[in-house]
């Protein structure tokens, strides 16, 4: 039976990740510093931990017998959506806390026999970003770096570090740039959600007729990721002879604006939509997936309505519990 340790397991794609080891066979040990907000984790076990100190990781990392962990996922960051990353105010947690995370585990390189690390998007310079109808973020555009954020500054390093450890160690490592993955059991309110959430939540509030804010002028383009296809392309980029980094996105955009309207119509509800000042990041961020084709002969291809109509669902369900509680209050 292979052993996997994920960290960042009681966030949201580290969660979903655990599940999908388990329904492969595999031992799972998840680590992070709170337990899954809307599940209970299915890892076998579990430990409730901060991996900013290197004893912590070290405890995570020993199995039985000194048996090696076949697989370590190393998810665990301190992230946001843009009003947590782009205001400026976390930018020293943001670096200091993941950076630590990655130290550590680049430290312990004798203790498992490959990592997967979880990059993003937020690594390309802002300077190919400018364009809403941007055709799409390959991987060599990476340099000359100049990320927008300081997260995205964060993640190169790591990348490097990762890099740099398999290198000199010979310890295999995985590498994978998210671009905004979403899906039901993410953070969905309190700061740190991500633009399909908060859409989600706004509409799911809202009155037939209402009016819901939207940051900027909501031109600005993403695409955006259902949560599965990560998995999948996570688990396929590990079992492959492929290091990365490689873009685990999809190349079908859209403006802000209009996936406001997709979540309205899902909801079957007649939504307006004010504009307000507000972090918004790039003008426009799209995956381009020629690589992933190549090294991997797969690419995302799940709708981004049919992976909306599931969020929303789960979201509208968040938000009648919170409302039934309050009126019971
Ligand atoms: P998340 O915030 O839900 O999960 C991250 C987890 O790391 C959280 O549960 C958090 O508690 C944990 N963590 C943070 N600091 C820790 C510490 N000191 N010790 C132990 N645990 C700690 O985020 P997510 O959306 O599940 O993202 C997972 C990974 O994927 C992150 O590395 C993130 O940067 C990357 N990523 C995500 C996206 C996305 O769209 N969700 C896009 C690009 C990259």
């Amino acid at each position: 039976m292979k052993k996997a340790l994920v960290c960042g397991a009681g966030g949201f794609i580290g969660s979903h990740l655990v599940r999908r080891l388990k329904k492969e066979g595999y031992w799972v040990r998840g680590a992070d510093l709170k337990y899954p907000e809307f599940s209970k984790t299915d890892a076998d076990d579990f430990l409730k931990i901060d991996l900013r100190y290197l004893e912590n990781c070290q405890k995570a990392l020993v199995l039985p017998g000194g048996e090696k962990f076949d697989e370590v996922y190393q998810l665990a960051a301190d992230m946001g959506g843009a009003g947590y990353i782009f205001t400026g105010e976390h930018d020293l947690a943001v670096m200091h806390n993941s950076a630590q995370i990655n130290l550590n585990f680049a430290h312990l390189y004798e203790k498992y026999k490959k990592l997967f690390y979880s990059s993003s998007a937020c690594v390309y310079p802002q300077e190919v970003q400018m364009d809403p109808k941007n055709p799409g973020l390959k991987e060599e555009m990476a340099y000359p770096a100049h990320p927008d954020s300081e997260y995205g500054w964060e993640k190169l390093f790591s990348e490097r570090l990762y890099l740099s450890m398999m290198r000199n160690t010979g310890v295999p490592v995985r590498i994978a740039r998210f671009h905004n993955i979403f899906g039901p059991e993410g953070t969905w309110e309190g700061g740190k959600e991500k633009a399909p959430a908060a859409i989600c939540r706004k509409v799911a509030y809202a009155k037939d007729g209402d009016t819901i804010e939207i940051w900027g002028d909501g031109e600005q383009t993403r695409s955006f990721l259902y949560i599965d296809e990560c998995l999948e392309g996570i688990r396929r980029l590990v079992e492959s002879d492929f290091t990365g980094p490689v873009n685990i996105g999809s190349e079908e955009d859209i403006t802000i604006n209009n996936l406001a309207l997709m979540v309205a119509e899902i909801a079957g509800k007649k939504i307006n939509l004010k504009h307000i000042p507000g972090p918004i990041g790039v003008r426009g961020r799209n995956s381009e997936n020629t690589l992933i084709k190549e090294k991997l002969g797969w690419a995302p291809n799940y709708p981004l309505k049919k992976g909306m109509e599931k969020t929303y669902a789960w979201i509208e369900e968040q938000v009648k519990k919170k409302i039934q509680e309050k009126d019971n209050y």
